[in-house]
């Protein structure tokens, strides 16, 4: 066993997890100061893409461990040994971490090493990491985890942990009995399932209270939407906690740029999971550049008529609203200027491939797309046979034409958020797979959970997934402020590479049984391999949103 936590230890790994964000900041400054000297930022970035890839994600590691320190002092420091002794192990395995990624990318951006030595090879932080990632404290952490049953208290306020407590319910009793045949047999949802969440209140988080949903007029609660879509997540990533994320895209561009007549006609319905809703973004020749979206859109008698492909349209089948990006103005100079966002009607089916004629003439049809995992809504590529959609259709109205790119990304901000929370979801249930079966099998004579490999992996996977959740709250709260743009993307990145670890580790846990499909695990693998390519490819994400961000704020030096 470790010995007893030293009172200040908190205080100190936030004094380098300070030290280290101003360093960090320097870095981007560092950078900007580069990218200025050789004349590029006008360019694109693209000669400063692993440089800028690496500082997002020791940016992303920093949020992480400041949240998890912020936690463990919340929880009371030192007389909340599990939870301070998760945060001591994370903070270093952080700090080591952004170490590594600055190493590969410091002279690049001119840290000589009187500046890198001064921060990494100081006293203070080497001690510090080696004292708490030191094999006996890790192996501590893993058996107090063990001995405590949890990762470490909740913190959410009331209201929350009880909205926590029902949707548990739901998956332990409605879900979890479902998900395995969902997923080998690669069926549709189950209506038990959809209705079960519906009657939860599940669609209407993102829906304003004046328009039957459950987030305040003039604001929202992602808080709350965190929370249930961590709980559905943890019984299917795919068959639960992934129908919420498109009502959510769905209303957030009604909010921003629906009409008045549009937001009556389809918020109420949506809330309550009538209409079931897709998104259809991405074609076949373009994923992360939203703006070169070429399905086009012509103007006709009384609407729009649609033709071209869309391809990974998730639930396009299901949905009876699919909400369409498509080109209304040809001129390639037009650009993202040149998108509209359109809502469209379609009947629901449960089959893998669907053609539905129009009585206008026209002719939708999809077919599934077979995937390693994230079944149960599947995704399909989508053919628009000269596909009519009514004038009153086009989100915001004629008015509104062109400003679909806008539209589109205002709806991405609270699922990029939401997809945090569907790793941390994921991320529990690997977990806890992982930790029974530790206990269960035997090993040369004695459980799994009695090494201590097996205890220090558990301990550091513990403060990984707790680490997680506390960054998504966080940016959850930042969000309800109406700040946290830029944390969201940094949280999806962190939470979902963190989920693929995680799954990863939990699966090897399991020897020869995790990659049978017998085991729950072999799912959890798999699905999470989805989370860094949608809603903002990594890279994309990284590069495109997050630095962009990073280096316009940045002081150049
Ligand atoms: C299971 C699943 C469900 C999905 N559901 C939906 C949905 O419901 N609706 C929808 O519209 N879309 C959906 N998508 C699509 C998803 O959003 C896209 O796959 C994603 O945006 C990436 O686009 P792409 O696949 O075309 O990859 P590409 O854009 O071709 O990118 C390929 C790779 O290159 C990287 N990359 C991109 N740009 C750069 C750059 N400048 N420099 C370096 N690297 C770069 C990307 O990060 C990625 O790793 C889904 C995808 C999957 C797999």
């Amino acid at each position: 066993m470790s010995n007893p936590i030293p009172h200040d230890a908190l205080d100190r790994g936030l004094a380098l997890q300070a030290r280290l964000d101003a360093f960090c900041e320097a870095a981007w400054g560092r950078l900007r100061g580069t990218i200025e000297r050789q004349g590029a930022l006008a360019n694109g970035l693209d000669d400063a893409q692993v440089v800028s890839y690496e500082l997002v994600f020791a940016s992303a590691e920093l949020h992480a461990m400041r949240a998890m320190l912020d936690y463990a002092v919340a929880c009371g420091g030192s007389a909340a040994p599990l939870e301070t002794t998760l945060a001591l192990a994370f903070a270093a395995d952080a700090i080591v971490k952004v170490r590594h990624r600055i190493d590969k990318v410091r002279h690049a951006i001119g840290i000589d090493s009187a500046g890198y030595c001064a921060m990494f090879e100081a006293g203070e932080l080497l001690e510090f990491c080696q004292h708490w990632l030191a094999p006996a404290h890790l192996a501590a952490a893993g058996s107090q985890i063990l001995a405590a049953g949890n990762g470490g208290r909740s913190l959410l306020p009331e209201d929350k942990q009880i909205i926590a407590a029902s949707c548990a319910r739901v998956t332990e009793e409605v879900v979890a009995p479902l998900a395995e045949r969902i997923h080998r047999e690669d069926l549709t949802i189950p209506d038990e399932i959809l209705s079960a969440i519906a009657d939860m209140g599940c669609f209407a988080l993102s829906i304003p209270e004046r328009f039957g949903g459950t987030a305040p007029d003039g604001g929202h609660d992602n808080l709350a939407m965190v929370v249930v879509t961590e709980e559905l997540s943890r019984g299917s990533l795919a068959a639960a906690g992934s129908p919420l994320t498109r009502p959510e895209i769905m209303a957030r561009a009604l909010l921003a740029g629906g009409d008045a007549a549009q937001q009556a006609r389809w918020l109420p319905g949506i809330a309550q999971g009538k209409p079931l809703c897709a998104i259809s973004v991405t074609e076949p020749d373009c994923g992360s550049d939203v703006a070169a979206v070429r399905l086009k859109a012509t103007q006709t008698d009384g609407g729009w008529r649609l033709n071209g492909a869309k391809t990974w349209c998730t639930f396009a089948g299901k949905a009876e609203l699919v909400l369409v990006l498509a080109r209304t103005n040809a001129d390639p100079a037009a650009g993202h200027r040149g998108l509209s966002l359109f809502l469209l009607e379609k009947p629901a089916t449960d089959d893998h491939a669907f053609e539905f004629r129009q009585p206008q003439g026209g002719v939708l049809s999809g077919k599934a797309i077979p995937t390693l995992g994230y079944r149960g809504m599947h995704s399909f590529t989508l053919f628009f046979d000269n596909v009519f959609v009514p004038a009153e259709n086009i989100v915001g109205g004629p008015q509104a034409e062109g400003k679909g790119f806008y539209l589109t990304m205002a709806g991405f901000a609270g699922g990029r958020l939401q997809t945090a929370a569907r790793a941390c979801g994921l991320m529990r249930a690997a977990y806890d797979a992982a930790a029974r079966y530790a206990r269960e099998r035997k090993v040369f004579g004695k459980p799994l959970a009695d090494y201590q490999l097996t205890l220090a992996k558990l301990g550091l996977l513990g403060a990984s997934l707790r680490a997680c959740q506390e960054m998504t709250y966080h940016v959850a709260r930042l969000m309800d402020a109406g700040q946290g743009q830029m944390e969201a993307s940094l949280v999806k990145l962190y939470a979902c590479r963190a989920a693929e670890h995680l799954t990863r580790e939990a699966l090897q846990i399991h020897g020869g049984m995790g990659y049978s499909e017998e085991t729950p695990v072999s799912r959890y693998f798999v699905d999470a391999r989805v989370l860094s390519i949608f809603e903002g490819a990594e890279e994309t994400l990284a590069l495109k949103v997050v630095a962009r961000e990073k280096l316009a704020t940045a002081r150049s030096l």
